[in-house]
């Protein structure tokens, strides 16, 4: 086996409950009013892809209706985590497309080093270029940030459960 390489995020993220692996960035959390045969789950516009593994795609009916899927593993413990939402058949779930779920159980809350709990779009975009984030879209990060950014202004990201989903 070679040497596993994962990054680290800073400031505030999430990281893997089982290994501490980092998973995802605090400011890349769209939505947490989505759900899993596990509970609760959080949408994410991105994830830290080196650190991660993806399972083989998969079409999988949804409460929302058909999906096609990739599970995602933390790449140090390989526990699986959640998953990317590949295809979405029904138009008005396109916007998931991309996208990635990751399972509330699964995570563990955590700020990293200095950082200020909110940060700049552009500043955190620039500081994010240690981590190898891969380009898997369309638009440019940052964009893809502001965009996220005016989808979910509500930094404090209150606790609702008004837009449920669930495996069947
Ligand atoms: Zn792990």
């Amino acid at each position: 086996m070679g040497r596993l390489f994962l990054a680290k995020l800073e400031g505030r993220c999430y990281t893997c409950i089982y290994c501490g692996n980092h998973l995802a960035n605090s400011s890349d959390l769209l939505s947490r009013t989505f759900h899993s045969r596990a509970g609760k789950a959080y949408l994410f516009d991105s994830v830290a892809l080196v650190n991660i593994v993806f399972g083989d795609q998969e079409e999988r009916m949804m409460t929302t209706g058909l999906h096609e899927v990739s599970d995602i593993h933390c790449k140090k413990c390989m526990q699986m985590c959640g998953w990317r939402y590949d295809v979405a058949h029904e138009d008005k779930e396109k916007y998931k497309e991309g996208k990635f779920i990751l399972e509330r159980k699964k995570l563990v809350a955590a700020n990293n080093g200095a950082a200020p709990p909110v940060r700049p779009a552009v500043a955190a975009d620039s500081s994010d270029d240690s981590l190898a984030r891969y380009p898997h879209r369309l638009l440019p990060a940052s964009v893809a940030r502001f965009a996220a950014a005016a989808r979910a202004p509500h930094h404090g990201y209150p606790d609702t459960d008004s837009d449920p989903e669930a495996c069947v």
